[in-house]
């Protein structure tokens, strides 16, 4: 069974130790806790500790192990449509939370470069120096249209990790990209996280380019998928997963944002 608990900041410490009381198996943490429950678990996988966030945590007979399986969950949508990240050019937008686990996942999973371009400078820095320290070449840049064009027409994969796009549930426009579509060339897999829409306005951009995409429900599907089969030792279902998961963001009440 897979139910949400809605858990206080203050109640964090709590809820873990409720955890081990209770036998729970294991849960996924979400905003705002994916940093701040660190502190209350007794281990880190190597994911968790290189991204620096748990999105998982396994209750090993009362251990309970914090992992990541954003990153992962990131790849395995890429490894669908055929690519690998050995020795790719990869242009990220965003240096945020999930920017991280996928910045940090594909160095680890030998990307040869990594370009991050982020309205803060220092956030893109900060990003950069991380992948770094898993071998791979990272360089800083504006997120400016001249910059856009530039990097993504020497990269393998553009992956889009800023709210750009994203449908709001106030009807306020979402902020868009400073990258015109005359800048991407055909050749360069273009992947957004944002999943609601479906297909958002980067992703139909891309399509009409001729591009090969990646929708972000794809990372949310596998992120999960990765989660089910550490806490069951099990393959996850993940044609089951996919339909429930494309049911629930298809309802009128999503699609709303
Ligand atoms: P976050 O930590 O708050 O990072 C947000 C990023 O977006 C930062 O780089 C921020 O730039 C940038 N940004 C925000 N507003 C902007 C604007 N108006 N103009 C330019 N840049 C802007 O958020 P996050 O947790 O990484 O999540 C980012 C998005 O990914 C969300 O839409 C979330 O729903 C989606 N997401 C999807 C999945 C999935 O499974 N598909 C998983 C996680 C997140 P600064 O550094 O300059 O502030």
């Amino acid at each position: 069974m897979y139910v949400p608990f809605d858990v206080a900041p203050g109640a964090l410490s709590a809820a873990v130790d409720g955890l081990r009381a209770l036998a729970v198996r294991g849960v996924n943490v979400t905003i705002p806790h994916k940093t701040t429950v660190i502190p209350f678990l007794d281990e880190l996988t190597p994911a968790a500790r290189a991204i620096g966030a748990v999105n998982t945590i396994v209750n090993d007979e009362g251990r309970l192990i914090g992992d990541n399986t954003d990153g992962i969950g990131f790849v395995r949508s890429l490894e669908e449509v055929g690519f690998t990240p050995r020795g790719a050019r990869v242009l990220i937008v965003g240096a945020g939370g999930a920017a991280r686990a996928i910045a940090v996942t594909l160095a680890r999973s030998g990307a040869g470069r990594v370009v991050i371009a982020n309205r803060s400078r220092a956030n893109a820095e900060q990003l950069a120096a991380a992948v770094r320290k898993y071998g791979a070449e990272a360089a800083a840049v504006p997120l400016v249209a001249d910059v856009l064009r530039a990097e993504s027409a020497a990269a393998d994969v553009l992956i889009q990790t800023t709210p750009a796009g994203m449908s709001r549930s106030d009807g306020a426009a979402p902020f868009e990209l400073p990258l015109p579509a005359d800048a991407l060339s055909p050749s360069v897999l273009v992947a957004d996280i944002v999943y609601t829409p479906l297909e958002t306005p980067l992703l139909a951009m891309a399509a009409r380019r001729g591009c090969p995409t990646v929708p972000g429900w794809g990372m949310l599907l596998h992120q999960g998928a990765e989660a089910f089969s550490r806490w069951t030792g099990m393959d996850a279902p993940v044609d089951i997963m996919r339909d429930v998961l494309l049911h629930a963001l298809t309802a009128p009440e999503t699609r709303g944002g």
